[in-house]
């Protein structure tokens, strides 16, 4: 039986008013952020695991980042979005935001993003980008993350797509599941990863690096 989203929303935590109007603004604007009950539990898995930085590939306006921040209060975050737009939005909204010392954010596309730039480790990795290219992100960020580290990874359900029969997906998009699919298998047998599927917001895979 489903839950009842009434239930679920009921253990959905109050957000302050900036919170909130970046939730307004990328509704108005389609700018595809988080779910609620996917960065909760995102967010208590960090507390958990409580590290001291994060990298996350796909910043949009900065809501999960603040998120993330906002959490982990002692925690360094770096992310990287390549449409400048949002970079601008982004940066705005985390210069209103009392985490704005611990917010760093790189313009650019991640899979161009010069290595000599980052911090040498993160012990933790949110992909949150481009989902043709998940297996592409975890290549080039993965060694980053030492032993004990964790890579949390959003949009394994794809907005209900990899659900579907190939044959089903609109064509366009075809390549993207398929890429995704292979990322997945790839993952679940890698020897160096104990990885678990949460299936909340919109799917969330978590390796744990060994
Ligand atoms: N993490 C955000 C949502 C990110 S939406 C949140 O929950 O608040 C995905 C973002 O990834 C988009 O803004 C898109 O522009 C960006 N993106 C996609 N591919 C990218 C790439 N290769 N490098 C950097 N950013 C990328
Ligand atoms: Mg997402």
């Amino acid at each position: 039986m489903e839950l009842s989203d009434a239930y679920i929303a009921s253990f959905i935590s109050e957000r302050d008013e900036l919170l909130v109007e970046m939730e307004n603004f990328a509704k108005q604007h389609h700018v595809p952020i988080m779910q609620l009950a996917g960065i909760e539990s995102l967010n208590q898995l960090l507390r958990i695991q409580k590290p001291k930085a994060i990298l996350e590939i796909g910043t949009a306006i900065g809501y999960s980042a603040l998120r993330m921040a906002k959490a982990l209060p002692d925690c360094q975050i770096v992310t990287i979005e390549r449409d400048e737009s949002r970079v601008q939005y982004a940066k705005e909204f985390i210069a209103r935001s009392e985490a704005a010392n611990s917010i760093q954010i790189i313009e650019g596309d991640a899979l161009e993003v010069e290595m000599e730039k980052l911090p040498t480790t993160f012990d933790a990795v949110f992909i949150d980008a481009a989902k043709g290219q998940y297996m592409k992100f975890f290549e080039k960020y993965s060694p980053l993350v030492p032993s004990g580290g964790v890579l949390y990874i959003d949009n394994m359900y794809m907005h209900g797509l990899s659900n579907l029969d190939i044959k089903e997906v609109p064509r366009r998009k075809r390549t993207m599941i398929r890429n995704l699919k292979t990322f997945s298998d790839w993952i679940m047998s890698h020897p160096d990863y104990t990885s678990a599927f949460f299936p909340v917001g919109d799917g969330l895979l978590i390796c744990l690096k060994r």
